[in-house]
């Protein structure tokens, strides 16, 4: 054997070692590649999943087609999100105060609420008939949104009865909000007590 061969013999060792020692380090790194665009992917769609879900959460005020008249409706935000998760979009009813008996319905509100989005929501169409408003007995402002945590503004009626927003149905907002007025949550629990314990409360003048 030549002194040539004998190097050649190292020299082919040294590549295959070398080669399979760097082929193992690219199947790694490639896997790993892979696997972080994997885990990237089901992240955005998780994070799109989620936003399917806040985006249709919620009671909505919509004009029924049908009837032109105020309707309370929800859509699937739970089927939306898993959808989104699945990289499609759903975008249909789950309830609507005129269900059952328009349970079939052709659904054509969805238009209205694709082009009001978050505006139509019944939360959103309560802060802006409240917004600018007063109190009708202590005058203190009742439209600050982040006060209503537990403390929901009422209304008063035309038989002088006061009552929380969110305990009308969505659907007859639009109607009280034409003949109620504004009251604050103190004057409604205020209010509500005279009202059912006339016996408990004394009326006395203002002291100047
Ligand atoms: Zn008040």
């Amino acid at each position: 054997m030549t002194m040539f061969s004998l190097l050649g013999a190292d020299l082919l060792m040294f590549l295959r070692t070398w080669k399979e020692a760097h082929m193992s380090t690219f199947v790694y790194a490639f896997i790993l590649s892979l696997s972080g665009l994997a885990l990237l992917m089901v992240i955005i769609r998780v994070v799109q999943a989620m936003r399917a879900f806040l985006r249709a959460r919620g009671r909505r005020l919509v004009t029924c087609p049908e009837n032109h008249c105020p309707a309370a409706v929800e859509l699937d935000a739970k089927r939306a999100s898993f959808k989104a998760l699945r990289g499609g979009t759903h975008f249909r009813l789950q309830s609507c105060s005129r269900w059952p008996e328009m349970k079939d319905c052709a659904q054509d509100c969805l238009p209205e609420i694709e082009a009001l989005g978050q505006g139509c929501l019944v939360r959103s169409v309560v802060a802006g008939w409240y917004k600018g408003k007063s109190c009708v007995y202590c005058h203190k402002p009742v439209d600050n949104v982040a006060d209503w945590t537990g403390h929901l503004p009422a209304l008063m009626g035309p038989d002088a009865k006061t009552v929380t927003w969110g305990d009308v149905p969505p659907e007859k907002l639009p109607d009280v909000f034409a003949t109620y007025q504004p009251v604050c949550w103190s004057c409604h629990i205020a209010e509500t007590f005279r009202r059912e314990h006339p016996e408990l409360v004394t009326d006395r003048p203002a002291r100047w």
